[in-house]
Order: structure tokens, then C-alpha cells, then sequence
């Protein structure tokens, strides 16, 4: 029988596990946590997802700030607020919201960004920690996909996962933290140039589509009683994911409802580890 992994629900639950972390601490006389944003032209998506951080951020108590730039800001005054950003001790995290305007090179600002402040886990020290399993700011997404799996007892172990896409911030990582020790599963990466895909999604006991096509994965594709989390997000008259969900549900054990599932868990991500990043600057334990 189907079973949703309600990421609605849980990212109240753990928001309110933050929040009350916060008012004890800020009881104590400790400032609260400050999570940064920075935010370049008026992409609707940006500003939607920017907006949704902010309020998550006040609804537990954090100290928030968003620094909107417009579309022409160039590479250099979008580098002087990061070398700020990084330098403000007050500041516990900051996020860069991507995409960013052609002209000005993503990689390059990611690689600015403080690896001890960099909360969405996209520069590559994280990523290389994060490989080596050291400590690490795990990026948003698939750490919200990981706390999905873990909060429902989601059994991992010995399971084939199979991930649709191998983007930088969602295929390539969730892939690498369920291959690692404490999920073990064994893990099948596809991406654009994966030949017979319906034959290897139909092998997933968990399948993780992250491939930004509305509603591409139809039932032909989905193996009976599999676990599928549906990671794409697309606006139209209403929100859709990249799941056919009016067919796949009913092959499904859980699956992750759109809206309500994935994206929910992404913020929260962020503000845990905003939390860790803060509890390190202040030698809390
Ligand atoms: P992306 O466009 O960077 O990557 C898509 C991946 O899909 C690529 O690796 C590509 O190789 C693969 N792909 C494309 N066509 C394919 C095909 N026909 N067959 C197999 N693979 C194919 O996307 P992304 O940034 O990883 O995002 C994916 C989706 O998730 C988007 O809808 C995005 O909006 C959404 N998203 C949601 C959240 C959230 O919080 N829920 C966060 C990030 C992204």
C-alpha cells in the first residue's frame, strides 16, 4: 500500500526541533544563529526560494539577511559581498542563489564562498569532505532526501538505488551519500546519455529522479513496491514534479508527494546546517 514521505509534515516537526534549540540557547544569553542570502537579478523561481529561506529562518529564530543585487551587478562587486559575508563573524552561513547572470562565472564565486560558511555544501572542499566522509556542510537537497529516508526508517541497506540525473546538486551527491557506509546501498547513476533507461529504473528498489522534465518517469519505468522520490519541481497552473504520479503511485511503497516532499526538506537542510555552523562558532556542543 502506498505510504507518503510527507516532507511537509516532517519539516515542521524538525523546524520546531530548531526552533526550540534556539530559544534555549538565546535564553542562555547567545545571539541567535544568522543565516545570510545573496540574491543577483529577478529570476521569479530566485526570489520565490530566497523569500521561502527568509521565512523559514524567522520562523525558528535566526537572524536573517538577503542581499538583492540587480541583473548587471558584475563579478567583482558580487565577490566583495562574498569576501564580506565571509569575514562578518556574525555570520554563521550564507547561501549564493543560483543560477546567476551569464556574464558572471558560478564556479568562480562558489569558490569565494567560505568553506566553513558555504551551507549549501557546493564549494568543493565540502564536496571533497563530503566524498571522504569527513565532516562536512552536505548540500541542501540531497541531505533533505537523506533525512527523508532516515525519519521514515526507509530501509537503504543492500537496496539498488537508482538516481536519474548526475547534477552537481542533486544526482552526483545523493549517489555518493547512499553508496557510502550508513545507507549502503548499491548505487546506478543515469544521466542523458543512459541507453535502455526504462530497463535500469525498473531494477530500483529506491529511485531518485532529479532530471527536471515534468512528469518524464511514467509506470513502464517504476518496479512494483519501489521507494521513488521526485525531486523535480516545475510551475505551471499547478506544481509538478518529474514523476507521472497519476500512474506511478499505485506501483509505489512510499513516494514523495509535489509539493510537499523533497522541496520542504531542502530548506530545512539549510538551516541545520546553518545550526551546525553556528554552534562551532560558538563552541557550543
Ligand atoms: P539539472 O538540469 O542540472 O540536471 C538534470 C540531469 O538530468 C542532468 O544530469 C541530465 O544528464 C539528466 N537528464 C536530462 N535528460 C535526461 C534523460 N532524458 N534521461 C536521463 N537523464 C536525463 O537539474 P537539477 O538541478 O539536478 O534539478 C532537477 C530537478 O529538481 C529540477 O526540476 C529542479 O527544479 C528540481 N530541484 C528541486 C529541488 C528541491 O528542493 N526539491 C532542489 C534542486 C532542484
Amino acid at each position: 500500500m502506498l505510504q507518503l514521505l510527507d516532507g511537509k509534515a516532517l519539516s515542521l516537526q524538525i523546524k520546531e526541533e530548531i526552533a526550540n534549540e534556539v530559544r534555549q540557547l538565546t535564553a542562555q544569553g547567545h545571539r541567535p544563529p544568522h543565516l545570510a542570502a545573496v540574491i543577483v537579478g529577478n529570476d521569479g523561481a530566485s526570489q520565490t526560494y530566497v523569500a521561502n529561506k527568509e521565512k523559514s529562518s524567522h520562523e525558528v529564530g535566526f537572524t536573517s539577511s538577503v542581499y538583492r543585487m540587480p541583473e548587471h551587478t558584475t563579478e567583482n562587486e558580487l565577490l566583495e559581498v562574498i569576501n564580506f559575508l565571509n569575514s562578518d563573524p556574525e555570520v554563521d552561513g550564507f547561501i549564493v542563489q543560483l543560477p546567476l547572470p551569464k556574464h558572471i562565472n558560478e564556479q568562480k564565486i562558489i569558490n569565494t564562498i567560505s568553506p566553513d560558511k558555504d551551507v549549501d555544501g557546493f564549494t568543493p572542499i565540502n564536496i571533497g569532505r563530503m566524498v571522504l566522509s569527513e565532516d562536512a556542510f552536505i548540500p541542501a537537497t540531497p541531505m533533505g532526501i537523506c533525512t527523508l529516508l532516515k525519519r521514515y526508517g526507509i530501509e537503504t541497506s543492500g537496496k539498488h538505488c537508482v538516481v536519474i540525473g548526475r547534477s552537481n546538486i542533486v544526482g552526483t551527491p545523493i549517489a555518493n551519500l547512499l553508496s557510502r557506509k550508513g545507507f549502503d546501498c548499491t548505487v546506478t547513476i543515469c544521466h542523458s546519455r543512459t541507453t535502455n533507461l526504462p530497463e535500469i529504473t525498473r531494477q530500483a528498489d529506491i529511485l531518485i529522479v532529479a532530471i527536471g522534465k515534468p512528469e518524464f518517469v511514467t509506470a513502464d519505468m517504476v518496479k512494483e513496491g519501489a521507494v521513488v522520490i521526485d525531486v523535480g519541481i516545475h510551475r505551471g497552473y499547478r506544481i509538478i514534479g518529474d514523476v507521472k504520479h497519476s500512474e506511478v503511485d499505485r506501483l509505489c511503497s512510499w513516494t514523495t508527494p509535489v509539493p510537499g516532499g523533497v522541496g520542504p526538506l531542502t530548506i530545512v537542510s539549510l538551516l541545520e546546517n546553518t545550526m551546525k555552523s553556528y554552534k562551532k562558532n560558538l563552541q557550543i556542543k
